[in-house]
């Protein structure tokens, strides 16, 4: 169809049918909830609401077994994955690279030739938690999209020396809009000019209201060039991750998200993955995206070869048929002729898509509204 009721469209925004049409009329269009409109005014609506219109693509189509819940019983505490964000030179390579130096002095020395951008650190106690290098904010929103909210925990780095900027709001309304708890680091605080007091006042005009200001947001002063308190950040992340009581099932087949892929000239495809749930091995058959593989290899974040992985765990998969989206799901499957059977239905589900996806075709148009 190339019309679809008011009444519709509000269903699968989430949205209630008479603010639908309150934004009509000061459209200066009269429609009641059971009138239909046109495609256009359609997508105008989904704009002004802020929602987005995600494109399907072959990825998107998933496993089937993607969906279904491990049983209680069978679920493991398992370390919070983190992802860093904040407005541009306010600090988070630096904070990332002194986390991880950090870990790494303190675990084995040398020896590091290569390794992946996300990575783990163990914290004094003796607790783990998983840091993503997502590349920026759009990788984060691009991955929720397609249901990969793989992110437990957002800190926030904010320079004590500058202040709220873009960059800063939008990874506010990010945060909220996953529903995930922020901690705020007030970076450059070796800085003179640093002014963290004032942070904490402006960051109330975002509504994030910091345990000093009686609200619920953590935030610790530091600075990631002398690496002052990320003991004390390390341990904001782990309590705030007790509070979360995250769990995952360990013994089962891995199901895992490509955080990154690309073409080594070496290695061939090489994805970094996020594991979700279950234990990856060596040797293990897996579909991902529209193609199947097997384990040859599985590399940490120092960069040695393991033989497994589990859940929260960052690590690099060699083995892929082809390289795969960022947000693609990898899952494992019992042996070679079911990875075979999968990809090719995902491969025939992917083909209906961008079928049905004519430019005119309203109704696979709307089907993803995020
Ligand atoms: P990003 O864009 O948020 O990743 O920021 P970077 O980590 O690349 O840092 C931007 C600039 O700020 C670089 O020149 C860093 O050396 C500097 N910087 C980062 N953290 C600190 C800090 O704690 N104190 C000071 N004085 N400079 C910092
Ligand atoms: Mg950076």
């Amino acid at each position: 169809p190339e019309a679809i009721t008011v009444g519709e469209l509000a269903k699968r925004m989430g949205e209630k049918g008479a603010d639908l049409v309150k934004e009509l009329f000061n459209l200066d269009m009269m429609v009641t909830v059971n009138q239909t409109i046109d495609q256009d005014t359609a997508e105008l609506l989904v704009d002004q609401f802020g929602h987005n219109i995600e494109r399907v693509s072959e990825a998107d189509v998933d496993i089937d077994t993607a969906e279904d819940q491990d049983p209680e019983e069978t679920l493991k505490p398992r370390p919070p994955v983190v992802t860093i964000m904040g407005h541009v030179d306010h600090g988070k390579t630096s904070l990332l690279d002194a986390l991880r130096g950090t870990n790494v002095t303190r675990g084995e020395a040398g020896g590091i030739t290569q390794h992946i951008g996300s990575y783990q650190v163990t914290t004094k106690d003796g607790q783990k938690i998983t840091f993503l290098d997502t590349p920026g904010h759009a990788a984060f929103t691009e991955m929720r999209q397609r249901g990969a909210n793989v992110t437990d925990i957002v800190v926030l780095v904010v320079a004590a020396d500058d202040g709220i900027m873009p960059q800063t709001i939008e990874a506010i309304n990010h945060t909220k809009a996953a529903g995930v708890p922020m901690i705020v680091a007030i970076n450059k605080m070796d800085k003179p000019e640093a002014n963290p007091d004032n942070i904490r006042t402006r960051l109330l005009e975002h509504e994030v209201i910091v345990e000093s200001m009686s609200g619920d947001v953590q935030d610790v002063e530091i600075s990631a060039k002398e690496k002052t308190n990320l003991d004390e950040l390390l341990e904001k992340i782990a309590l705030q991750a007790e509070l979360l009581e995250l769990k995952a099932r360990p013994d089962r087949m891995a199901e895992a998200r490509v955080i990154e892929a690309q073409l080594d000239k070496g290695r061939g495809p090489v994805a970094t993955v996020l594991i979700t749930r279950g234990t990856l091995k060596r040797g293990d058959t897996f579909v991902v995206g529209t193609q199947s593989g097997r384990v040859r290899a599985i590399v940490n974040d120092q960069g040695k070869q393991i033989k497994e992985a589990g859940p929260a765990m960052p690590v690099e998969v060699l083995g892929l048929g082809g390289v795969p989206r960022a947000g693609d799901v990898l899952a494992v499957v019992e042996n070679e002729q079911r990875a075979r059977e999968v990809a090719q239905y995902r491969q025939e589900k992917a083909t209906e898509k961008r079928t049905a996806l004519a430019p005119t075709n309203f109704d696979t148009m709307f089907n993803n509204i995020a």
